[in-house]
């Protein structure tokens, strides 16, 4: 029986006609999307949360091609290889990338539900520049037979487009490996396409397991979130799934402090935890999303820190080879001596406390 997800994925939005159902391209755009083969589209769900008329409206950045793309200044070809160590000696299957010891991620699948104009692993979903081979099977054989990991963290393309059947097989097998102590999904769709959390999928990660599930998802924008995101998650939570967001610090988009702050508010309002800000990655042709590295720690100092709750506080980082590194503000400690540290705050008012040796 077809459900909504489903409705929603046929009708998906990748033709410039269907396109103009939602907004009112501008010239540029409509010859852009006439010449470019690259992958784009979205939900109806999601277009219709785009600004008719304002091709500068945060959603419609993220959803509809832009010639920029083609520009690549600053960006690394070959992105993804560097980036999810493909190129080292240890042999993995295509769909195992492994940054550190414990932990790694398991691609399985390329597929998405809105193709993100500043996606990283763009390479991958939407050039299809990379040749690989996301066998489900073969990786969950090699985790098996790496009982240092303790944490999968299943991602893609995105996983919770997969069949309920073909879930519910990952999940059970994972769990069935005495190592696996959590499995993590990274997904855009309570996003991108809320109609996915079903019955069916909360009954998959309902019953009581010592394996729990986290569920990281990704937000840029206050208007990405409706009442169907709230009631979503409070599906997902309902089952004992917890969810995250981890935003991409995007320029024009969130890199203000009013709509930075707004953001992690909002998320809070829907019972998402403000979890990762990543600095947009050096993946090829996305230049015109890219700020300063310095301005995902000047936001959380300007919007966040003081100014609203701890639990909107993201960890602020960049993504690398060697793991993530973070930027957070560091501003706090203004002077140490020998017997004390002054320290100031987010108004710059000083105090100072007694240093241990
Ligand atoms: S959903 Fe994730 S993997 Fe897919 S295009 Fe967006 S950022 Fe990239």
């Amino acid at each position: 029986m077809s459900t909504e997800w489903q409705h929603q994925l046929r009708e998906f939005v990748n033709t410039i006609d269907k396109l103009k159902q939602y907004v009112n391209l501008t010239l540029e755009e409509e010859n852009f999307l006439g010449t470019t083969e690259t992958i784009w589209g979205t939900t109806p769900y999601f277009a219709a949360l785009m600004d008719p008329d304002d091709p500068t409206c945060p959603i419609r950045r993220q959803v509809i091609p832009s010639i920029k793309e083609q520009q690549n200044r600053y960006g690394m070809s070959n992105y993804l290889v560097w980036k999810e160590n493909r190129a080292t000696a240890e042999q993995r299957p295509d769909c195992i990338a492994r940054q550190y010891y414990d932990r790694i991620a398991f691609t399985v699948t390329q597929s998405c539900a809105n193709y993100c104009r500043h996606c990283f692993r763009k390479e991958l979903v939407i050039d299809g520049n990379l040749d690989l081979d996301f066998d489900v099977n073969e990786g969950l054989d090699w985790i098996a037979d790496h009982p240092e990991v303790r944490d999968v963290l299943v991602t893609g393309g995105d996983p919770f487009l997969l069949s309920d059947e073909k879930l519910e097989y990952l999940i059970r097998k994972l769990r069935e490996l005495a190592h696996i102590e959590m499995i993590r999904f990274g997904t855009r769709l309570p996003i991108v396409l809320p109609h996915r959390i079903t019955p069916g999928l909360k009954k998959i990660f309902s019953p009581y397991h010592h394996v729990p599930i986290w569920v990281n998802t990704q937000c840029n924008h206050p208007r990405e979130i409706t009442d169907m995101t709230a009631k979503a998650i409070f599906e997902l939570l309902s089952c004992g799934v917890n969810v995250g967001n981890q935003a991409v610090l995007l320029k024009g988009i969130n890199d203000d402090v009013d709509t930075f702050r707004a953001l992690h508010q909002k998320l809070l309002t829907v019972r998402i935890r403000p979890y990762y800000v990543f600095y947009c990655e050096p993946a090829p042709g996305i230049d015109h999303f890219r700020t300063p590295l310095e301005k995902g720690a000047e936001l959380i100092r300007d919007a966040l820190r003081g100014h609203t709750t701890g639990l909107a506080q993201p960890m602020y980082v960049l993504a690398t080879n060697i793991g993530k590194i973070p930027l957070m503000p560091d501003y706090y400690i203004i002077k140490m001596t020998e017997r004390e540290y002054t320290l100031k705050n987010h108004k710059g008012q000083t105090t100072k406390i007694t240093k241990i040796p």
